[in-house]
């Protein structure tokens, strides 16, 4: 979609440090961490958040698969994380093409940790 920043960095019109990629997903480093490890997992169609994503649940199932295959690929899986995605105002989103938050590296806090 134009004008959308995630659409320009899955084109590589905007730089990004990539993690993950397959023929649906992308992922790279969230520019602003709040985590040692802090990844935005994003699926090369645009939707602006996930009520959108879930009229096409097989994009679902390939972002979890993505995060899924990433995280048992390094040490995530086994120490831990926690995936985040945020809608509209008071979910705090900012920017409207769906991306999930994948957290970690060191113990997080909040939601009874
Ligand atoms: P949200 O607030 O849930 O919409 O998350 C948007 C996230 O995108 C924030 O964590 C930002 O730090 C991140 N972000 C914004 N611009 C970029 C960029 N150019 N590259 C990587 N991450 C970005
Ligand atoms: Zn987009």
């Amino acid at each position: 979609m134009e004008d959308c920043l995630f659409c320009k960095i899955i084109k590589s019109e905007i730089p990004s440090k990539k993690v993950f990629e397959n023929d649906n997903v992308y992922a790279f480093h969230d520019i602003n961490p709040l985590a040692k490890e802090h990844y935005l997992f994003i699926h090369k169609s645009h939707t602006k958040n996930v009520n959108e994503m879930s009229a096409n649940a097989e994009q679902l199932s390939d972002i979890f698969k993505a995060i899924s295959e990433f995280t048992s690929s390094n040490s995530l899986l086994e120490n831990g994380y926690r995936v985040v995605t945020n809608v509209n105002k008071h979910g705090g989103q900012t920017v409207f093409h769906t991306h999930f938050h994948v957290l970690g590296g060191e113990q997080l806090k909040g939601f009874g940790a």
